[in-house]
């Protein structure tokens, strides 16, 4: 058997235990260097890619390899040039790179949207299969999938969180889905907590009262999307305390998302609060670089398109902060590539980008910045735009120049004016102050996090 074969069978044997999406995310354009002996290397494309088989896969490869050669001892990995394998899907022949143009064969180009099943309430597009995972959400996908073998035993409930697109919505239907998907007469309910609130109301004022509880205290399986909605009144959170309860009681399971976990959410009553901190809690972060890479990767894979790699990487580069966004601009891309036959250029990629990322800024000014930051650092506003050289000062007004001219584009002239009544040196210095300190010190990261996301919130 030559190394090509060997590493087909490789992958073959992978691929049983992986879902698609991540099969494809790290086993794409993996190859044998070179067998020696009991030592076979294994080129990988990055070095991302590297790491996570090294530290995730590194035992189902050797197995792997070892069902095929028993003296195979030793298994490591580089980042190499890469060698296609045969048994790899490939879609067609990647075009040689001309700068951003995307090709797309005109027949796939519905982008069907699949139709919500009106019994469970689930949409059958959100599955594991299509569910990208890394760093930032593997604890969750991992309990997940352990609520799925284990309904009602393993983890009840399990209350999934993290910010907006980030992929709850996707991770707790594709429980559903895939216990449905096992047993067809289970009784699932995917339950967007609006919804709830929105038919309790109703069942209160048509007097059925009674109906809508027995609905939701006979399923098997009770999905509840956005809990924090919840929260916002008592009698909501009466209602669904009474439902919880039967539910957990007869051991049917529940899974629960929110945007904060159950402690943070100010006004969780404490009975809930413990409820769900009796159960599991996993969060989901925010996708690093390689991994927003592999998504829009995925999601090409699934509409079948193929795009140039400099134009997924501008993407990716740019939408940061959520999935949501990351597709969303995939979508407008995929568009305006089908409204016209010219190849897209460089600028009307990021202009396309622009109007995605742009959006969620809406709220930010340099007024909410320094309200944010004299909030946060607790210095009041007025010594923070006026000339006060106190001590406690410095900081938060630097960070405060940082912020609006790294968030808000601010000119440092305006900058400089508008704290302290400086000169634009001042705030370039400021600029590239917090800007050295970030690369030292990770608390300083956590708090510009923070900050950021008070400035961008609606209040
Ligand atoms: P949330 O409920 O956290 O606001 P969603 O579940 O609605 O986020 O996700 C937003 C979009 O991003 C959806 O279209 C979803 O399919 C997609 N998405 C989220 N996470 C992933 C992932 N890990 N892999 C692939 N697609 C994802
Ligand atoms: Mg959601």
């Amino acid at each position: 058997m030559d190394r090509e074969e060997i590493w087909k069978h490789v992958l073959a044997e992978l691929e049983l235990n992986l879902s698609r999406a991540s099969f494809l995310t790290w086993f794409k354009e993996t190859s044998i260097a070179d067998v020696t002996g009991g030592a076979v290397t294994i080129s990988v494309p990055n070095g991302f890619a590297k790491n996570w088989l090294q530290d995730k896969y590194h035992k189902p490869i050797l197995r792997a390899l070892r069902n095929i050669a028993n003296d195979i001892r030793e298994v490591t990995y580089v980042v190499g040039a890469p060698e296609r394998v045969g048994s790899m899907p490939r879609q067609k022949p990647r075009p040689t790179p001309r700068p951003p143009f995307l090709e797309i064969p005109q027949e796939r180009l519905e982008l069907r949207e699949s139709s919500v099943d009106p019994e469970s309430g689930l949409n059958p597009r959100y599955t594991f299969e299509h569910f990208v995972v890394g760093s930032f959400n593997e604890l969750a996908h991992a309990a997940a999938q352990a609520v799925v073998k284990g309904l009602g035993s393993t983890y009840n409930p399990l209350f999934i969180y993290g910010g907006v697109g980030l992929g709850k919505t996707h991770l707790i239907q594709a429980i559903g889905n895939e216990a449905l998907h096992g047993h067809p007469t289970l009784k699932v309910r995917y339950l967007p907590s609006e919804k709830y609130m929105g038919e309790i109301v109703d069942a209160i004022n048509g007097k059925f009262m009674n109906q809508l509880k027995e609905r939701y205290r006979s399923v098997d399986l009770l999905v509840v999307d956005d809990i924090q909605f919840i929260a916002r009144t008592e009698k909501m959170q009466e209602e669904f305390f009474h439902t919880f309860n039967a539910l957990y009681e007869k051991n049917k399971q529940v899974v629960i998302s929110s945007d904060k976990p159950p402690a943070a959410i100010p006004t969780l009553e404490q009975r809930l609060r413990s409820r769900f901190e009796g159960g599991m809690i996993a969060d989901i972060g925010e996708p690093d670089l390689e991994t927003r890479l592999a998504i829009l990767r995925a999601k090409l894979q699934t509409k079948n398109l193929i795009m140039p790699a400099g134009v997924l990487e501008c993407v990716a580069e740019t939408v940061k902060s959520n999935i949501r966004d990351l597709e969303g601009a995939l979508n407008r891309l995929v568009l305006r590539t089908t409204m016209s036959a010219a190849p897209l250029s460089v600028e009307e990629v990021k202009k396309i980008l622009s109007q995605v990322t742009s959006a969620p800024r809406r709220f930010a000014s340099p007024k909410k910045v320094i309200r944010v930051v004299s909030e946060f650092y607790d210095v009041s506003e007025k010594e923070l735009v006026d000339r006060s050289r106190k001590k406690e000062i410095v900081k938060p007004r630097q960070i405060a120049m940082f912020l609006l001219r790294e968030e808000l584009k601010c000119s440092f002239p305006f900058i400089g004016e508008k704290l302290g009544k400086k000169d634009h040196t001042t705030a370039i210095h400021a600029y590239k102050k917090i800007t050295a300190d970030l690369s030292t010190n990770p608390t300083l990261e956590v708090e510009l996090k923070t900050l950021k996301e008070r400035i961008y919130s609606s209040a």
